[in-house]
């Protein structure tokens, strides 16, 4: 598995390629914003994407996202509670109409297997940030959107949002893997579970 990460959007987003090098297939996680640019990249590589994985709702995770669907015919994967977030967009930041994407292909749930693109994907649901957040686990990364950061955690002010929530799923479900598991996150540097363990503030 190969990954490529692009920046996109206003608020600086982590969009990442999972490419399987042997086939030039490739899922995509998180189209936040700059569908068209993301396109670009996709066709500059030749790869065929199979799979539309989104970690959670917000807006700057899913605004590209009618540009890629339409542009690469792949099923949108979101979890459960965040489905309507998909349907009914509106904007946290930005005054405007709410925005239609179009309904999930797929609705995620907690330790679902995922194969596409010849790569195989654990989803884990982790609420705290969202409702409906999810991790999606491929080989010895973890694509965590804004569950975890690099010394950091999402924030919980937005609605759906749940403090006490977004610990409890860090702990259970993200602490408890190897140190040298790499954490690819929504915004800002990649880490590793090892590191957070020791060194992230929120989780001492
Ligand atoms: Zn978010």
């Amino acid at each position: 598995m190969k990954i490529r990460l692009m920046e996109v959007g206003p608020f600086c987003t982590n969009c990442y390629l999972a490419e399987n090098e042997e086939t030039k297939h490739a899922v995509l996680i998180d189209p936040g914003d700059d569908g068209d640019r993301i396109m670009d990249v996709i066709k500059k590589y030749g790869l065929t994407i199979d799979a539309i994985l989104l970690t959670h709702g917000h807006e700057d995770h899913i605004g590209g996202l009618k540009e890629v669907r339409e542009g690469t015919g792949a099923k949108v994967y979101i979890g459960e509670g965040d489905a309507d977030m998909l349907t009914h967009a509106k904007s946290m930041f930005f005054p405007g109409p709410v925005r239609n994407y179009g309904a999930a292909d797929v609705i995620v749930k907690d330790n679902d297997e995922i194969e596409a693109a010849g790569l195989k994907f654990k989803a884990l649901t982790t609420p705290g940030h969202t409702r409906g957040g999810v991790c999606y686990v491929a080989e010895e990364a973890v694509f965590c959107g804004d569950t975890i950061f690099a010394e950091s955690v999402g924030r919980t002010d937005l609605p759906g949002g749940n403090y006490g929530q977004l610990l409890k799923s860090i702990k259970e479900k993200i602490l408890p893997m190897a140190d040298d598991v790499t954490l690819l996150p929504g915004h800002g540097p990649a880490t590793n579970v090892g590191w957070e363990r020791k060194r992230n503030p929120f989780l001492q």
